[in-house]
């Protein structure tokens, strides 16, 4: 017998029809012998929703509250799947992440697991019930509800997995696995049968969003088997694997993410002397602002330019603490602009192999996109450019790195 924790996203719970192919799912699974702890999402656009209306009421709801509101979405959801179950004749409970037993810090709206308790759901599977989680919720050391972050209820479900040692963490969603970059953009994009890792990690942190970050880094911590599958059809989905040596996806470049969410900011003309990257970054990072990249250029013999990006949420808030430091360090102007996206090209196989730049650049050249910034680690090469051009640049380099399906011959 194996101990499964399924999830399933918005768009897999996003209706009532829907929500009774997830029961007929679940219920299949413990038929075929499995034991099963569902983790799920909010309806889709239920999220959306509770954030407008808290928007509503004030331009920045407390944080606490917020967490109180956005909370109820996926608690529908596990109320729901539990009737839909009970009408095919499997007994289920639903818990919220508190009765769950998920524990998490103090910090509202982006709240970690810290532990899980899980005698409660232990006790229940022994039973023979499936468990039902609300998804993205836990409670913090003061009993208070707290959230994961947007599509935190990947995490939840990863975090499940690892508390329980489960076999596998199936995250159900509506694509039919991870794919060579965003299906939505470009259509022949390839679904990977594997990908490691660190490659997911790269990939979802650099803004392919079919997993949350902190899912993967915990499922890559704690070793938790994890793969994404189509709520919508069988098929054995995409493996998350700690394996290099995959022979079938020996492919230098594993896939092209990339993030509209950016921003970018410039300080210029400051005092070129030391400490003056820290002066400015400094009490970015202190606003709990994360910095991406980072780009200093000199200017002239004693001024620089110094540019960095920031989340296009945190731009107006980066703006204002970073004039006034500006202003402190006589620095000639600051400006910004959040028309802006970056792409990047991600492959553990680049480790080995130079030249992935310059097949990027020249793609990119060719199309005639300007590159604004440029970054690059071990596996992956980042680069900004303008947001209009974010599509075309994705296609391009997809194209590039030959990453497309192979054509069909009819
Ligand atoms: P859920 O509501 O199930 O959590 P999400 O919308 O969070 O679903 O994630 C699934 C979406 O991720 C897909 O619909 C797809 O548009 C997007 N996506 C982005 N990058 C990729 C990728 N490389 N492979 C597959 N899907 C991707
Ligand atoms: N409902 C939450 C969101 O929309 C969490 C999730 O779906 O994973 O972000
Ligand atoms: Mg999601």
């Amino acid at each position: 017998m194996s101990l499964l924790v399924h999830k399933y996203g918005g768009t897999s719970v996003g209706s009532p029809e829907r929500i009774k192919a997830v029961a007929e799912k679940v219920k299949a699974s413990v038929d075929a012998g499995n034991q099963v702890v569902v983790v799920v999402s909010a309806m889709s656009g239920e999220t959306n929703r509770l954030i407008a209306l808290a928007g509503e009421m004030s331009k920045r709801p407390e944080p606490r509250e917020l967490d109180v509101l956005v909370s109820t979405g996926e608690q529908v959801s596990m109320a729901l799947l539990c009737m839909a179950l009970s009408e095919l004749g499997q007994e289920s409970r639903s818990y919220t992440g508190a009765q769950a037993g998920i524990r998490t810090d103090m910090s509202h709206n982006k709240a970690r697991i810290t532990d899980i308790d899980t005698e409660k759901v232990l006790a229940d599977l022994n039973k023979g019930r499936v468990v039902v989680i609300a998804g993205f919720q836990g409670i913090n050391a003061d009993g208070d509800v707290t959230t994961l972050g947007r599509g935190g209820s990947d995490t939840s479900a990863v975090a499940m997995a690892a508390a329980l040692e489960a076999d596998e963490c199936q995250i159900y969603t509506d694509v039919d696995g991870v794919y060579t970059t965003d299906p939505r953009v470009v259509p022949n994009a390839r679904k990977l049968a594997k990908i490691t890792f660190e490659e997911m990690l790269e990939m979802a942190s650099l803004g392919s969003k079919v997993l949350q970050i902190r899912s993967v880094e915990f499922a890559g911590k704690y070793g938790v088997a994890l793969r994404v599958l189509s709520s919508f059809a069988d098929g054995d989905g995409t493996l998350i694997t700690t394996d290099e040596e995959n022979p079938l996806e020996q492919a230098l470049i594993s896939g092209i993410a990339f993030n509209r969410d950016e921003a970018q900011i410039t300080v210029l003309g400051v005092p070129d002397t030391p400490g003056i990257a820290y002066q400015i970054v400094g009490p970015v990072a202190d606003a709990n602002i994360e910095v991406d990249m980072i780009v200093q250029n000199i200017s002239g013999d004693q001024f620089t330019d110094f540019t960095f990006t920031v989340n296009r949420t945190d731009y107006e808030r980066t703006f204002e603490i970073v004039s006034g430091k500006a202003k402190e360090l006589g620095a000639v102007d600051v400006s910004g602009r959040t028309d802006i996206a970056k792409v990047s090209v991600v492959g553990v196989g680049m480790r080995s192999h130079a030249g992935i730049a310059s097949v990027m650049f020249e793609a990119l050249a060719k199309d005639a996109i300007n590159i604004l910034m440029i970054s690059t680690s071990e596996i992956k090469i980042s680069v900004v450019v303008d947001e209009k051009y974010l599509e075309l640049a994705v296609r391009t380099l997809h194209e590039a790195f030959e990453l497309s399906s192979p054509v069909e011959v009819v």
